[in-house]
């Protein structure tokens, strides 16, 4: 362990799911309400545009009443004190990541929190309401969508991950169900180019084969022993 300088660590839903936010499996929650293809697609929105922004808008709301949990603040703590280099990729679109410390970090799928202008391509804070067609604050036209990445689109700062990776002596993937691509594919990518590779999720993933190494329980718990473990002096 001690031969570690370079972390990637990619979060996904099951980091936020202690802070009340539904993963895409909890049962009875939002996501066996709502098809992924009905509301997080391109063509949902070019079919339905009021039931996709009201879905977000009803989910931006939310999210600005959830806390981030231990797990969130222990890599928040990571970020601040791991001397080497660290870049943590969340597929998530909250901001439980920010709120608990981290800036080492970035959003793959987009946030919550932001609006994106279709005529003018300008991104801007946003914490009210789409569904209304409220006026981009930049140019003045009513095309605002959520800064969300839906299936079907390119993920941001794929270069920028890829070259953590490629630098990476250790990849954690934490609360994610190997599931979505190309998210699902950084464990191999990493190993292959000889990261170890760690697994903190609550249950085997679709890709827990992959790990060299895989803790199973809630995140609040095994995150913050694995971080507490980091950064011990010891090490
Ligand atoms: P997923 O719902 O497919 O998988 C979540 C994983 O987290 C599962 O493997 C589950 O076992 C695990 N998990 C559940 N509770 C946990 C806990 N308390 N501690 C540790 N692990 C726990 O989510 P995904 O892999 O992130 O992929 C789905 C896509 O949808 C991603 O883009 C995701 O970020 C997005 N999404 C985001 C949010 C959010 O922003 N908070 C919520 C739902 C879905």
């Amino acid at each position: 362990m001690s031969s570690i300088r370079n972390i990637v660590v990619l979060t996904g839903a099951g980091v936020s799911a202690e802070s009340g936010i539904d993963t895409f499996r909890t049962e009875g929650g939002l996501w066996e309400r709502y098809k992924p293809e009905d509301v997080a697609t391109p063509e949902a929105f070019a079919r339905d545009p009021d039931l996709v922004l009201a879905f977000y808008d009803m989910r931006r709301a939310a999210i600005q009443e959830k806390q981030p949990n231990a797990a969130h603040f222990a890599l928040g703590r990571l970020d601040a004190e791991w001397p080497g280099e660290l870049l943590i990729v969340t597929q998530n679109i909250d901001d439980l990541h920010e709120r608990g410390g981290a800036k080492r970090m970035l959003h793959m799928h987009g946030q919550h929190l932001n609006a994106w202008c279709g005529a003018c391509d300008v991104r801007s804070p946003w914490t009210g309401l789409l569904a209304d067609r409220p006026p981009c604050p930049a140019c003045g036209t009513r095309a605002l969508r959520p800064d969300v990445v839906w299936f079907g689109e390119m993920p941001y700062r794929m270069d920028e991950i890829h070259a953590a990776l490629r630098k990476a002596d250790l990849f954690v993937s934490i609360g994610t169900s190997g599931a979505v691509y190309p998210a699902a594919g950084f464990v191999r990518g990493a190993r292959d180019l000889g990261a170890r590779t760690l697994e903190l999720n609550l249950e085997p993933s679709q890709g827990s084969r992959w790990f060299h190494e895989c803790r199973h329980g809630p995140a609040t718990e095994v995150v913050a022993a694995w971080v507490e473990e980091m950064l011990a002096p010891e090490r």
